[in-house]
């Protein structure tokens, strides 16, 4: 047995995406041996993120002010909105340097068997959004997934009133990849998505 106190630092270990309780009791012995003073500035890292970020009023996203500096950036298009599932498929889309609009982060993915609905997902906060006269396309960027798709379905029923153009980013194949061993799925789509060279 463990001590109470150990126990629950493992316990809340546990709570990041895939660590189970073999690496939590690892990752918990380590910063209180190795690294006690990492383990500190990790703890209060935690807590003055939790007191400081708040949602942006724009793009969902966190930010210590009321608006991010991204919604805030003149030099993005206004034009195009952007829906994706989470912060971090934000940041990939931003690695490719190639689209110049504004996002809107959904924080999830309708998951009826998660019981995550639209409510959960405050799609009327998105709804409002969309809303913007300057937005003239939105391009939902969710994942190729059935929750996935199934979010994209939902936004379109959502937002066709609108009288906006709705697009889907392509589900190409990926670059370097051969016909051959390509899943047929991704093979299908990108046969259908085609695009014309002339
Ligand atoms: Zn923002």
């Amino acid at each position: 047995m463990v001590e109470k106190v150990l126990d629950e630092l493992i316990g809340s270990l546990k709570c990041l995406p895939g660590i189970g309780p073999k690496s939590a009791t690892r990752m918990a012995y380590y910063l209180l041996q190795r690294d006690p003073s990492g383990a500190k500035k990790l703890a209060n890292s935690i807590l003055k993120s939790f007191e400081l970020l708040g949602k942006c009023s724009q793009c969902n996203n966190f930010t210590e002010a009321k608006t991010c500096n991204l919604c805030l950036n003149e030099e993005r298009d206004n034009q195009l909105l952007c829906i994706v599932e989470m912060p971090t498929d934000l940041l990939m889309f931003e690695q490719t340097h190639s689209f110049k609009g504004k996002y809107y982060i959904l924080m999830g993915r309708l998951s009826p068997l998660d019981g995550i609905g639209p409510k959960d997902l405050n799609m009327d906060n998105l709804y409002n959004r969309c809303k913007d006269p300057s937005i003239k396309e939105i391009i939902i960027a969710t994942n190729f997934t059935k929750e996935g798709d199934a979010t994209a379905t939902y936004i379109t029923e959502l937002t066709k009133d609108l009288g906006i153009k709705i697009s889907r980013i392509a589900r190409g194949m990926p670059s370097g990849s051969e016909v051959e061993y390509t899943d047929t799925g991704t093979l299908a789509q990108a046969i259908s998505e085609r695009k014309p060279l002339n």
